[in-house]
């Protein structure tokens, strides 16, 4: 059983003293658990892509605790300044050009460096504390669903778990928005809590969304990601989705379950798509665990507020394919 630390002094000094010793420590952030070590240290960093089981071509975010540290790790530039002020502490990666004095395996080898400011009390603690930036991807095995409790991390990561930093359930409960910086045009790779939309109207030009070529560069981009074991279907009518009826079967869904609908396990998350993707994860990692053989999941509206839950959902129900299982 790994430990649990505590949100107080205690348990923040013993992370601290992990991660300035080269070791990992599980934190909290609003998004979800991340798997943390010093993105200054490569063999740190190392430790973890072993753990996840993730390809080193994929990079990690790194996250300071405010954005006067941007300049310790990244070239930083106007735009970035202006993200940062509307926005950090909170859900958004920003992608820069990176200093060499990160860790080659945090970039992936790549010239650029994601970076936030995590909008967690003990992850800003943390941060404070140790002085280092940490490179954290989600504290789970690569692939599979993030974690946003305690208990989904240790579960997830088994006997491997390194100490847990427990900072209660993430507020968010998806992934942050990453937003590329470094071309001329800025480009969403990843969609998250802080929308396209907000993006522009902090920067005041446009943002395009969706990677620039067909080169996947990141996780958070192949189509089978963010997936539980269990195989799940999207539907737009789940309870007349005949496989539903089983008792083999579960249903995740947000509108009213019709009166003549058949009996079927099933949790109903809230029609609010903030309050939906806070409770998502937790969702589907339990329905992950209920022994049954499908999820069928009712497709979430159109409409922009949606549309990071329902990037998550596709990748979560995206077929496993030879070339999806390859790139794991
Ligand atoms: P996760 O493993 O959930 O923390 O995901 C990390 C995500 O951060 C990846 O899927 C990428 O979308 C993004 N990311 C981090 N660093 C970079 C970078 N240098 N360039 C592009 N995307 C990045
Ligand atoms: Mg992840």
């Amino acid at each position: 059983m790994s430990e649990i630390l505590p949100d107080n002094e205690d348990g923040i000094d013993i992370a601290v003293r992990l991660l300035l010793g080269g070791d990992l420590v599980v934190m909290p952030t609003e998004t979800v658990y991340g798997l943390a070590a010093d993105a200054m240290d490569f063999e740190a960093v190392a430790k973890i892509f072993a753990l996840k089981g993730r390809p080193p071509t994929n990079p990690l975010i790194v996250h300071i605790a405010s954005a006067d540290h941007v300049d310790e790790i990244a070239y930083n530039n106007d735009r970035a300044k202006a993200l940062a002020n509307n926005f950090w502490p909170g859900p958004l990666t920003i992608v820069l050009p990176a200093r060499p004095s990160v860790a080659t395996n945090v970039t992936a080898g790549g010239s650029t460096v994601g970076i936030r400011v995590p909008n967690h009390p003990v992850a800003l603690e943390l941060l404070r504390a140790c002085r280092i930036p940490l490179a954290a991807p989600s504290a789970n095995r690569s692939e599979q669903l993030s974690p946003t409790t305690v208990d989904d991390v240790m579960r997830g990561l088994g006997r491997l778990c390194p100490p847990v930093l427990d900072g209660g359930p993430c507020s968010v409960g998806i992934e942050s928005t990453v937003v590329d910086l470094t071309a001329s045009t800025p480009r969403v790779l990843r969609p998250g809590a802080i929308s396209q939309q907000q993006l522009e109207d902090a920067l005041g030009v446009a943002v395009a969304i969706g990677a620039a070529d067909s080169t996947i560069r990141s996780p958070g981009q192949m189509p089978r990601h963010y997936a539980p074991t269990t195989p799940a279907i999207l539907s737009e009518s789940p309870w007349s989705e005949p496989r539903a009826a089983s008792r083999h079967a579960a249903v995740l869904h947000f509108s009213d379950k019709p009166e003549n609908a058949p009996s079927a396990n099933a949790i109903k998350l809230p029609t609010n798509p903030f309050a939906y993707a806070a409770g998502l994860y937790t969702a589907l990692h339990l329905l992950d665990r209920a022994y049954v053989e499908l999820i069928v999941i009712e497709t979430p509206p159109e409409g922009d507020e949606w549309i990071a839950v329902r990037d998550r959902l596709s990748r979560a129900t995206a077929p496993r394919s030879p070339l999806n299982e390859f790139t794991r």
